[in-house]
């Protein structure tokens, strides 16, 4: 099975991370890829990646982050985006993510500013933009992060889309959404399946519209732990639980399990161009 969207970066592995790995391996896990989040994590990611097996990073800016990114770098002459466009030269980095927009309102806020202000959507909109241009620019794939922005997330990709980009893209953790889903049909985009769907009806009743050639699964560890994991609260999630959600995907679309994780193994695999 291929995990294509795990943030082993973060603190929440700090100590665990050669067990996490192993565990995920056993569980037959095999791949797995480490999205950025913003320049540090973007780092480790690609350092994680380099000492492990099957092990691959995605690097870029996450909407959350976007004030941020307009502050210097170590090295003040070049932009932090300047510095993730660097890092896309790096061997094991397969895509540019994860980026796009997110206007939830968390209720303990991550941000300076407190809300979800006009500025604040400006600046996700225009680092949004510029990182799909990377992606097209360095012939990497796109890993898209839309929470609660469908409109202003499908009026950006429609702007700045490139024939590259078909078959190369994901919405991760895919809002249950009709008109993401037409864009994904008519663009070859991936949908990415999270644990959430094993307890979320409207998410289940979603990825049974989805073309089984669209559907990739991740598990957004250390987040979404699946049933029956989430109500014993065995946090936090890790890459070896893809299989309790690869299990529950293949009662629900009723397809063998085996089968089910062959063929979304390789849909990652195409998505990565990893060779198939
Ligand atoms: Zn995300
Ligand atoms: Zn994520």
């Amino acid at each position: 099975m291929f995990d294509t969207h795990c943030h082993l970066n973060f603190k929440a592995f700090q100590k665990t991370l050669p067990d996490v790995i192993d565990r995920a391996y056993k569980a037959g896990v095999s791949y797995m890829l480490i999205p950025g989040t913003d320049l540090e994590a973007s780092r480790r990611a690609v350092e994680i990646a380099k000492g492990h097996k099957g092990v691959y990073a995605a690097v870029g800016i996450h909407p959350h982050h976007a004030l941020e990114s307009l502050g210097s770098t170590d090295d003040r002459r070049k932009t932090k985006v300047d510095m993730i466009e660097e890092l896309l030269r790096e061997e094991k980095v397969l895509a540019v993510g994860e980026v796009g927009i997110d206007k939830y309102q968390y209720k303990e806020t991550k941000y300076k500013t407190g809300s979800i202000n006009p500025d604040f959507i400006e600046r996700q909109k225009e680092l949004f933009v510029h990182q799909i241009q990377l992606a097209i620019q360095h012939k990497k794939s796109l890993i898209l992060h839309n929470r609660e922005a469908v409109e202003d997330t499908l009026l950006i990709l429609k702007d700045h889309w490139g024939t590259h980009l078909e078959g190369r893209t994901v919405f991760h953790c895919c809002e249950p959404d009709k008109q993401l889903l037409e864009f994904a049909k008519k663009h070859r985009v991936y949908i990415g399946v999270d644990g959430d769907v094993t307890y979320n009806k409207k998410k289940q009743e979603f990825i049974k519209t989805v073309p089984l050639e669209l559907l990739v699964l991740e598990t957004d560890s250390p987040f979404l732990l699946p049933e029956p994991l989430r109500s014993q609260k065995k946090y936090p999630n890790e890459p070896a639980n893809l299989a309790s959600i690869s299990a529950f995907l293949g009662d629900l679309l009723n397809i063998e399990k085996d089968e089910l994780a062959r063929v979304t193994t390789q849909n990652a695999k195409k998505l990565f161009t990893l060779g198939w």
